[in-house]
């Protein structure tokens, strides 16, 4: 196992990145102002060009270019990206995400109260 203040790498730095986004998703506003959609859109279209990971980047932006950010709302916010790593997993071979989840995932924790 490697020490927690080694550089990270992909993977540590993709669960840190995927972390901070369906997080500021989940407290997105229900309604933003011109202002918060237009830093939101700002934050989205910088990834393609500054994510330290260069075919990450470039097949993020690929995909971006596709599908055009839904910076309407906390919902339409959270579900795009859901369904934006669900891209990338599909590419990895990993698992998809239910995105109906997401909120329980990244906002309220289990009914069963077991993150509380
Ligand atoms: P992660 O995929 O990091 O997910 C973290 C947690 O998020 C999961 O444990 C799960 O609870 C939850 N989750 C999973 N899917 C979803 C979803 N759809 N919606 C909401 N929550 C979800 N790696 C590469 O090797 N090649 C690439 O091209 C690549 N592109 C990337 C592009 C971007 C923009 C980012 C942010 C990361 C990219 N990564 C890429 C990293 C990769 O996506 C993973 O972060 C990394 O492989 C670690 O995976 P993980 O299995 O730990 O879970």
């Amino acid at each position: 196992n490697k020490r927690a203040d080694c550089p990270p790498d992909s993977e540590e730095l993709g669960r840190a990145t995927w972390t901070f986004l369906h997080t500021t998703a989940a407290y997105y506003p229900e309604r933003p102002t011109p202002s918060q959609r237009a830093n939101m859109l700002t934050l989205l279209r910088s990834l393609p060009v500054l994510y330290p990971c260069t075919h990450c980047a470039d097949d993020f932006g690929e995909d971006v270019k596709l599908n055009a950010p839904n910076v309407s709302g906390r919902a339409g916010l959270s579900r795009w990206l859901c369904e934006r790593h669900n891209e990338v997993n599909k590419k990895l071979g990993k698992e998809q995400f239910d995105c109906a989840k997401t909120d329980e995932r990244w906002k309220d924790g289990p009914a069963d109260g077991s993150c509380d």
